[in-house]
């Protein structure tokens, strides 16, 4: 069952897109048609339906979460004594290490089992976190917004687009969504002909994937690019100078779009500006700064901690994303009165360099070893020597030899003989001097010039 729901409702698949619209045409259609109201909300409006929803999960979660159930009550409260924002946020964080260690204990007990979808991210940590969505509503929601984010740069889901992503394909056309998919994984000397020649018989609309990889394509197609509406960059941060490359060759916008899997946060770039506008009706985006406070100062950075109001079926409360971002207090001249961020700063570019002297863009790979294996707490990936990589692995008691085994085989099928892959357990993965976890060791110089 699971099989046939993956093959048929698959996100990634133009046919995945066509049913999920189709079957959950409700949540699609009622989502979309409230963001054309939500996005004219006053700045008093946008907070009053932010309460309102905080409050409707806080109970909902105390009623039918075991993990926050018990969260409430060893502190002697319930939602009801949660009589302000300023409460709120006296409410713990919720951690990746909970998610982990508390997956079960999140899931609510009032929706059918059959409506639980399994999910695993890595995020911009190297934490295989498994969590669950509900089966095919949240991908509607999600399409609805995505819609929304298209929309302000004059592209359409039905538009033809190219994407490029971490994609075990080299390339892939997707004739139901019209989107040739390439593989930022596969980029060689080789290939990359071929991706320029299938680009330009498609003349897409827009390009959609990681800045990274985007400007790499950009910079081998270097005058002799296509017309383009716009260009979507998303998973990691977008330097200045990749826009500015960018959109000085394309000649048209570079949007960024922020958000994950566990959905208690997505923001997009407007029509106007290039800060990233949070959906309020998404979630609550606070900011924590180093000592733990809210950061109310524009162009002061801090954590994203995230409340999710799509996410009933395993709710995130105070959850730390692990991203870092710059707080905005302006007002964007498109008139929405969503809250704002200058800019996301967290995802880093990682890079590997290949035996070849490939730079290799390397977001994707905590999914990979995520997806070989249930027995790997968590991994970093360390490159000191050109063509090889160590990956550090943090064992669960039952992690054997069939495990190493599993990485190495899904990981030479990724990447062939390009890199080699040493695997070193170790006791635990230290945190850098902010306390963030980094997916990637890399001790070579990186030179990206386009
Ligand atoms: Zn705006």
């Amino acid at each position: 069952m699971q099989k046939l729901w993956e093959h048929l409702f698959n996100e990634e698949t133009g046919l995945g897109t066509a049913l999920t619209t189709l079957i959950y045409h409700t949540p699609y259609q009622e989502t979309y048609r409230s963001l054309q109201h939500t996005q004219r909300w006053t700045p008093e409006q946008i907070k009053d339906y932010q309460w309102q929803q905080l409050k409707t999960l806080l109970h909902h979660a105390y009623e039918h979460v075991p993990y926050y159930k018990k969260l409430f009550n060893i502190r002697g409260i319930t939602p009801d004594d949660v009589q302000s924002l300023h409460d709120f946020q006296q409410l713990p964080f919720l951690t990746k290490e909970t998610v982990q260690e508390h997956t079960n204990e999140l899931k609510a007990t009032n929706y059918p089992t059959h409506t639980f979808e399994e999910t695993i991210t890595g995020g911009s940590t190297g934490f295989p976190l498994r969590f669950y969505v509900e089966k095919g509503v949240w991908y509607a929601k999600h399409l609805a917004y995505i819609k929304t984010l298209l929309e302000r740069a004059e592209c359409h889901a039905m538009d033809k687009s190219v994407q490029i992503t971490g994609s075990e394909k080299p390339w892939e056309y997707r004739p139901l969504s019209r989107t040739l998919v390439l593989s930022s994984y596969h980029m060689t000397d080789q290939n990359l002909p071929i991706y320029v020649k299938k680009i330009r018989r498609l003349q897409p609309q827009y390009l959609i994937g990681y800045p990274s990889a985007i400007t790499m394509l950009a910079t081998y197609m270097k005058h002799n690019t296509i017309e383009l509406k716009a260009i979507f960059c998303y998973g990691e941060t977008i330097y200045d100078w990749q826009r500015e490359f960018l959109e000085e060759l394309f000649q048209c916008r570079v949007h960024g779009q922020y958000g994950h899997r566990e959905q208690s946060v997505l923001a997009g770039t407007c029509e106007k500006s290039n800060s990233y506008h949070i959906f309020p009706d998404y979630g609550l985006v606070e900011l924590i700064d180093r000592n733990g406070r809210q950061v109310t100062k524009d162009g002061e950075s801090g954590e994203i901690v995230a409340t999710g109001f799509h996410t009933g079926i395993f709710p995130f409360i105070r959850y730390k994303t692990g991203d870092i971002a710059v707080y905005s207090t302006h007002h964007c001249e498109c008139g929405r009165n969503y809250p704002l961020l200058k800019s996301i700063e967290g995802r880093v570019q990682d890079f590997v360099v290949s035996k070849t002297n490939r730079l290799v863009p390397f977001m994707g790979v905590h999914h990979l070893v995520a997806k070989s294996t249930e027995n790997v707490k968590e991994c970093q990936l360390y490159q000191e020597r050109q063509g090889e990589i160590v990956l550090r692995v943090v064992r669960r008691e039952t992690y054997s030899e069939d495990d190493a085994r599993r990485i190495q085989e899904s990981f030479h099928k990724r990447f062939g003989d390009e890199f080699s892959l040493t695997l070193t357990c170790v006791d635990s993965i230290p945190r850098t001097n902010r306390g963030k976890y980094q997916f990637l060791v890399q001790k070579l110089p990186i030179h990206f010039s386009p």
